[in-house]
């Protein structure tokens, strides 16, 4: 979609009520925007985001994600806001909170985090923004600015710190001082998010000097490359205050020392496996294992496992699972990795055999739902991974993934209508109502189906056209 279809569908999208009588900062949690409409406007972007090219939906990635993430904001002093988080394919060091409890955290943040704290301690300040509602207050303040709506602030919001293009967004609306000027939080917002993060950090029993660590670190890192400072350091400028203020926070705290979790270095690793070009990727974890420079044996063992799975070097790939079964307890991280290896060297049937060992161990782990239905699929067993698909239905409805494999399943098994049906059911849960109509259209004209199922789909499509019709509605009120 190009740029400008997408400002003004976001322009389309914001309720009207966003752009007029906002009340004076301080008033907004109780009138004028609402959480409900922070919400709504986060998953209209949300919508946008999921279909942007950096996006990356890695099941494991974004799992792990959302357990630390929601960890942290249990801690947080609003603990009825519902927060999702996901991945952002961007060597950026960055994490960004949109309205409505979403946060976007971008891959080069997580491979440059040295521990876990540092990686929380991002986090938590972004939480912080979210649960201190100073998105919502930013928003009110654009009242009397009439060079940029409301909505044009949430499109350059998610365009320059989401895609990193900043320089289109700066294109469409002016300067790019000018947005930024717009996007950035105010300092006393900052000082309070720095505050309320670091009290989430250390309740949830994570090391509170991390922040500082890390900002440090990236302040050093930046006055060596001395171009383009790290986004986060652009949207979050370091100064020796900002440092000195955190430092007198935890002057008084005792040393301690906080372990990584084990999914931290596994995916910090599996990212690094999967986004640098393999042969770097290889010569990374080599090196780190003969020169035993690593944050975690079995983190590296796994990485170079990855990197080699990617150049089809099967039996060291293999070795290397091996190896990190030796150092550490089992975990699913691991057995999926073995499965994807077990799968791409000995053939479907294989990958099945695996998949549905490990499914058995950890029937919920997502990676390993979405790995045995579509080894079954690969094997030409559409039912059984139907099965598979559907029995995790039974708990989670809102995964489009399991019904973009349901509507794999009915393809297999020639049964157009269900088909249609399920890429509808996941489209609505990407936020695309009228795809969702339009695949049930479709499904109606495909000459399949019996009358129940016919009826069924009608009224579905009905009920979703009505939805469709609203919003668009609502849209051209503005
Ligand atoms: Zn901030």
């Amino acid at each position: 979609m190009s740029l400008r279809v997408f400002l003004l569908l976001l322009l389309l999208a914001v309720p009207r009520v966003l752009a007029e009588g906002l009340p004076d900062l301080g008033d907004v949690a109780q009138a004028g925007f609402t959480p409900l409409q922070e919400r709504k406007l986060g998953e209209n972007i949300m919508r946008e985001i999921r279909a942007d090219r950096s996006f990356y939906d890695d099941a494991e990635g974004t799992d792990y994600i959302n357990a630390l993430g929601n960890r942290l904001a249990a801690k947080s002093p609003d603990a009825r806001q519902d927060f999702e988080f996901f991945l952002i394919r961007d060597p950026q060091i960055n994490a960004f909170a949109l309205p409505g409890g979403f946060i976007g955290v971008h891959t080069g943040l997580i491979l440059s985090a040295q521990s876990e704290s540092e990686l929380a301690s991002v986090l938590s300040h972004e939480i912080a923004h979210v649960t201190q509602r100073h998105i919502a207050r930013m928003i009110a303040q654009q009242k009397n600015n009439q060079a940029l709506s409301i909505a044009a602030l949430a499109a350059a919001l998610l365009l320059s710190r989401a895609s990193g293009q900043a320089a289109e967004a700066a294109a469409a609306f002016g300067s790019a001082g000018a947005i930024q000027g717009q996007l950035n939080f105010t300092r006393a917002n900052e000082q309070e998010a720095d505050r309320v993060g670091m009290q989430i950090l250390e309740r949830a029993g994570f090391d509170p000097r991390a922040m500082a660590t890390f900002f440090e670190r990236m302040q050093r890192a930046t006055r060596i490359y001395e171009t383009g400072a790290p986004s986060y350091l652009r949207t979050h400028p370091l100064t020796y205050e900002r440092i000195a203020d955190i430092q007198n926070r935890i002057r008084d705290g005792s040393y301690r020392q906080v372990p990584d979790s084990l999914e931290f270095q596994l995916v910090r690793a599996k990212l690094k496996a999967q986004l640098d070009p393999p042969d770097e990727a290889i010569a990374f974890f080599e090196s780190g294992l003969t020169e035993r420079r690593f944050l975690s044996e079995a983190a590296t063992h796994y990485g170079l496992a990855r990197s080699l799975l990617r150049v089809k070097n099967y039996a060291r790939a293999q070795k290397e699972v091996e190896a990190v079964r030796k150092v550490v307890p089992a975990s699913p991280i691991v057995e999926t990795l073995a499965c994807e290896v077990a799968q791409a060297s000995g053939g479907p049937a294989a990958g099945l055999a695996c998949f549905r060992n490990a499914s058995k161990i950890y029937p919920s782990y997502r990676a390993i739902v979405y790995g045995q239905a579509n080894a079954h699929l690969l094997a030409g067993q559409p039912d059984a991974a139907l099965k598979v698909v559907e029995e995790r239905l039974r708990s989670i409805t809102d995964d489009y993934r399991l019904y973009l494999l349901q509507a794999r399943c009915y393809a297999a098994l020639n049964k157009h209508l269900a088909q249609h049906r399920a890429q509808a059911e996941a489209y609505v849960r990407m936020g695309n109502l009228t795809g969702a109509v339009e695949q049930l259209q479709l499904g109606l004209k495909s000459g399949d189906g019996d009358f129940y199922q016919l009826s069924s789909a009608e009224s579905r499509m009905r009920e979703l056209r009505r939805l469709d019709d609203e919003q668009k509605r609502e849209a051209r009120k503005q």
